[in-house]
C-alpha cells in the first residue's frame, strides 16, 4: 500500500486542487517549486538548523511512568508542546517561510483557529522581516485572546472574520479571498495538511521531522525503532501526519487518531468529520466534509478551537477509508478530563487539542509490553481558562 500523494495531487479519491481560476498561476508556481526547493541540500541545511537552534528540536520523547501504569502499557509522549511558540505548528511555519523567501514572496497571509498557527506564522515573519496578515474568526479571537495579543506584539495584523460561525473554516475562506486579490506578491502559509495540492504534501513533509525523531529516540530508549501504537489528535491532520509519516507503510504499527466529537457525534454539535462527513470539496480540496443532505457545509463544533473544522485533510480521508487508521471521536468532557489527568499524573498541561489524543487511551486496550507513542501536539497555556470553566468534567481532579 502506498499512502503518499500521487502525481496528480490525489490520495485515493481525495485531494486535488479545486481553486478559482485567478489562483491557477500561483498554485501551479508553488506546485513546480516546492519539491526541488524542499529537497535541496541548501534548504535542508537552513531548515534543520532553525529547527534545532530556534524551535528547540529535537523535541523530547518522554517515558510517562505514571500514565503507563494507569493504562497498562509503555507510554511515550512526543513533546511537541516543548517547541518554541508551544506547538508543532512552528515546524511547518519555518519550512514554509524559507520556501516563500526562495520564491521571492514579500507578503505572508495565514488562517488560524486556536491561534497557534497564527502565532507560529507571525513568529517566522518577524524572524525574516516579512509583512504578515492573519485571518481569524471573531469567535476564536475572543476565546484565544492571549494568542491574538502575541500575534500583534510580533507585528502581525489580525483580521477578525465575521462570516459564518466565525471560526477556523471562515478564516480559511477569508484567507483564500485575500489570496485571490494579491496572487503575485503573497505567499499563503497554510497551517495544516489541507488546502489545494501541493499543500497537504508540503505540510506533511515538513512535519515528518516528528516521526523521524521518534524513530531514533525509540531505538535509543526502547531498543527498537517502531512502536505498537501511534496516537495523535486530528484537526486538519498535520501533527498526525508528522507523527505517522515514516510509519505509514509499516503494518506492525497501529495508528489511532482522535477527532473532536464536541457534544457527541450525533448531537448536531460536533467536529467529528471522519465519522460524520461525506465526500465534498472545501477550501480547494476533495475531502470528507460535514454537510447537509443538499451539500451545504455544516458548522463544526468543539471546545477546542484547533479542531473546530468541518473538513479533514485528504491524506487522512484516504487512510481512514482504506482502514489504515482507526479514528475515534472524543467528546469535549472526555478531553477535558484527560487534560486534567495528564496535568496531575505527569505535570504536563496539554493543549485541549492534544487532550483529545490522551482521552483515546481510555478507549483502547493494551498488553503490558505494548509500546505506545502519543504526540502531545501543544501546550495548554492558551486553554487554562477553558479548563477551569469546564472543571466539572474532571470532578476527580477539579475540586479546588
Ligand atoms: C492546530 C493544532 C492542532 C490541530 O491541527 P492539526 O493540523 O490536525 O495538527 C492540534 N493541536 C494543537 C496544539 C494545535 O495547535
Amino acid at each position: 500500500m502506498n499512502y503518499q500523494v500521487d502525481e496528480n495531487g490525489f490520495y485515493g479519491e481525495f485531494g486535488g486542487a479545486y481553486i478559482p481560476e485567478i489562483l491557477y498561476k500561483c498554485v501551479d508556481e508553488l506546485k513546480n517549486a516546492y519539491r526541488p526547493i524542499v529537497e535541496s541540500e541548501e534548504f535542508q541545511k537552513e531548515f534543520r538548523q532553525l529547527l534545532r537552534d530556534y524551535a528547540g528540536r529535537p523535541s523530547p520523547l518522554y517515558y510517562a511512568q505514571r500514565m503507563s501504569r494507569k493504562y497498562g502499557c509503555r507510554l511515550f509522549l512526543k513533546r511537541e508542546d516543548c517547541n518554541h511558540t508551544g506547538a508543532h505548528k512552528i515546524n511547518n511555519a519555518i519550512g514554509q517561510i524559507l520556501l516563500a523567501r526562495r520564491m521571492g514572496k514579500t507578503r505572508v497571509i495565514a488562517e488560524t483557529g486556536a491561534g497557534q498557527h497564527g502565532v507560529a506564522t507571525a513568529t517566522v515573519c518577524a524572524l525574516m522581516g516579512m509583512q504578515c496578515e492573519i485571518f481569524m474568526g471573531k469567535t476564536d479571537v475572543e476565546r484565544q485572546h492571549t494568542n491574538v495579543e502575541r500575534m500583534r506584539m510580533l507585528g502581525a495584523t489580525v483580521h477578525p472574520v465575521t462570516t459564518g460561525n466565525m471560526t477556523l473554516s471562515d478564516a480559511c475562506s477569508a484567507a483564500i479571498r485575500d489570496w485571490c486579490c494579491h496572487p503575485s506578491d503573497t505567499y499563503y502559509l497554510v497551517g495544516s495538511t489541507m488546502g489545494p495540492h501541493p499543500y497537504p504534501d508540503l505540510v506533511a513533509r515538513l512535519q515528518s521531522v516528528i516521526s523521524e525523531e521518534i524513530k531514533s529516540q525509540l531505538q535509543e530508549q526502547a531498543g527498537r525503532d517502531y512502536p505498537d501504537y501511534l496516537v495523535a489528535c486530528i484537526g486538519g491532520g498535520s501533527n498526525a501526519a508528522g507523527t505517522i509519516y515514516h510509519y505509514m507503510d509499516d503494518e506492525r504499527v497501529k495508528i489511532v487518531l482522535a477527532e473532536a466529537g464536541g457534544h457527541g457525534v450525533d448531537s448536531g454539535y460536533t467536529a467529528a468529520t471522519i465519522h460524520r462527513g461525506r465526500t465534498g470539496i472545501l477550501h480547494g480540496s476533495k475531502m470528507l466534509v460535514m454537510q447537509t443532505p443538499d451539500g451545504q457545509i455544516e458548522e463544526a463544533f468543539s471546545l477546542s478551537a484547533g479542531l473546530d473544522y468541518p473538513g479533514v485533510g485528504p491524506m487522512h480521508c484516504n487512510m481512514a477509508a482504506k482502514g489504515r487508521t482507526k479514528v475515534l471521536a472524543i467528546n469535549d468532557d472526555e478531553a477535558i478530563y484527560a487534560g486534567y489527568e495528564l496535568t496531575r499524573l505527569e505535570g504536563i498541561i496539554p493543549a485541549i487539542e492534544s487532550a483529545h489524543a490522551m482521552a483515546a487511551l481510555g478507549k483502547m486496550s493494551f498488553r503490558p509490553e505494548d509500546i505506545v507513542v502519543l504526540t502531545v501536539s501543544g501546550r495548554g497555556d492558551k486553554d487554562v481558562e477553558t479548563y477551569l470553566k469546564n472543571k466539572e468534567y474532571a470532578k476527580e481532579y477539579g475540586q479546588f
